[in-house]
């Protein structure tokens, strides 16, 4: 039973919260580019019979269609993304197949990864790869044939390797995840190039460890530059291979200790990244490879300690599944933050623009409408009703916008409150 108290697979995740905002987001933007396309026929409508506005204002307006639908893609587009470093072999592609409850990297001798991977949801039932500057997809039927189709490929050491799999078969990925997976930090002196071409979009790092060793100066390095191009970057380490310490029972406590006092130092004191506090909620000591046969037997039906490749198993298991659950409200939280909080002060805008740009028509409508009546005698019965209609649809369409925006702040005030 205390299995799943910490993770309830079909459970509330926290990771709907980003899920829950997203869909929320989406629902307003398909507000709003209603609201535009109909302002814009009446827009056109005015400059082809009246004039009252002009070519460069029509065009202005049409260009709100463009940046709300240009908004509405990117917002398909975002997800969460969490990227793993570390040192080759410490086991980064072991964590990923473990949270995602599948063999799905290559991983061990034989199988170092060399170039960037990245695992996300994809809609339909297959399996594929993609690899840079090619359209082209490659299926992929299981994980050997995925291990020497990346084997096979020449790929630059920065370059990024795009693997589908089915949502449907893990959660994570169902609920818009994508995992990075990337080369040893010993491997690499581009780290700059790593971090702009694959970093600067990331909601969460995650270092994985060896914890039969200590951190190196490579690893450190690392994420001291991510640190200087990102404000604030989410760190999680992991003290992976755990299972090892069972060998030394006798000392396990004392090199935990030295090992957390170490991970906490330096992100507090050398990253400055967070707070004491904070920091003690970051560090995990876990058995990657553990973890994934558990899931592995699960999967069949069996109990999860089958899985279990040393003592004290279930307290390893236990972690592992502790730090799923910080890194999901983590991850989801700063996403909401970071992605959608960008997308609503540009709705805002956009719709502030229209709203003062229609304000202004009708104001000069209005300036329009008097200048006719001093001139009464000219008017014909056609012009007297096209005005008379006008003022009505524009009346309309202020209030129509004026509701609107104050709809789109009170809902997106809410969704960002939540
Ligand atoms: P990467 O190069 O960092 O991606 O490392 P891999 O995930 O490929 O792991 C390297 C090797 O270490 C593989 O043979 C894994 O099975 C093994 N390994 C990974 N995690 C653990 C762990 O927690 N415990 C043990 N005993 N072996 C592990």
């Amino acid at each position: 039973a205390s299995d799943t108290r910490l993770y309830q697979p079909n459970g509330k995740s926290p990771l709907q919260i980003f899920v829950r905002a997203k869909k929320k987001i989406n629902d307003i933007y398909g507000e709003i580019e209603e609201y535009v396309l109909e302002t814009t026929t009446f827009i056109n409508a005015l400059h082809a019979e009246a004039e009252i506005v002009d070519k460069a204002e029509r065009e202005l307006f049409e260009s709100y269609v463009y940046k709300v639908a240009a908004i509405r893609e990117v917002l398909q587009r975002d997800h969460m993304k969490v990227a793993f470093f570390g040192r080759t072999s410490n086991g980064k592609s072991s964590v990923i197949n473990a949270m995602l409850r599948e063999k799905i990297l290559p991983s061990g001798i034989g199988h170092t990864t060399n170039c960037f991977c990245q695992v996300e949801g994809n809609d339909g039932g297959e399996a594929y790869l993609m690899t840079e500057g090619s359209a082209e997809k490659l299926n992929v039927v299981n994980i050997k044939q995925l291990a020497n189709a990346l084997c096979q490929e020449k790929l630059c050491e920065s370059s990024l390797v795009r693997i589908f799999w089915p949502r449907e078969r893990c959660s994570l990925l169902r609920d818009d995840v994508v995992f990075v997976d990337s080369p040893g930090v010993d491997v690499s002196a581009n780290l700059d190039d790593w971090i702009d071409n694959h970093c600067l979009n990331a909601d969460v790092f995650v270092l994985v460890l060896n914890a039969e060793s200590t951190m190196t100066r490579a690893e450190k390095q690392f994420f001291h530059t991510v640190s200087q191009k990102l404000s604030k970057p989410n760190i999680f380490i992991l003290n992976n291979r755990w299972d090892a310490s069972a060998n030394e029972p006798e000392c396990q406590e004392s090199v935990k200790s030295q090992h957390t006092e170490r991970c906490i130092d330096f992100l507090t004191k050398e990253l400055k990244v967070s707070n004491e506090r904070e920091a003690a909620e970051r560090v995990f000591f876990v058995s990657a490879r553990e973890t994934l046969q558990a899931r592995i037997e699960e999967a069949k039906g069996n109990p999860p300690h089958m899985g279990a490749i040393a003592e004290g198993f279930q307290i390893r298991y236990f972690e592992f599944q502790d730090f799923e659950r910080k890194f999901e409200e983590c991850i989801s939280k700063s996403a909401v933050k970071t992605k959608f909080q960008q997308h609503s002060s540009r709705g805002k805008s956009v719709s502030g623009d229209m709203r003062s740009m229609l304000d202004n028509i009708f104001e000069r409508i209005t300036i329009f409408r008097n200048l006719k009546q001093d001139q009464k005698t000219m008017l014909t019965d056609r012009i007297q009703g096209t005005e008379t209609q006008m003022m009505q649809v524009t009346r309309d369409m202020k209030l129509k916008i004026h509701t609107m925006v104050e709809e789109v702040e009170e809902k997106v005030s809410k969704a960002l409150n939540e």
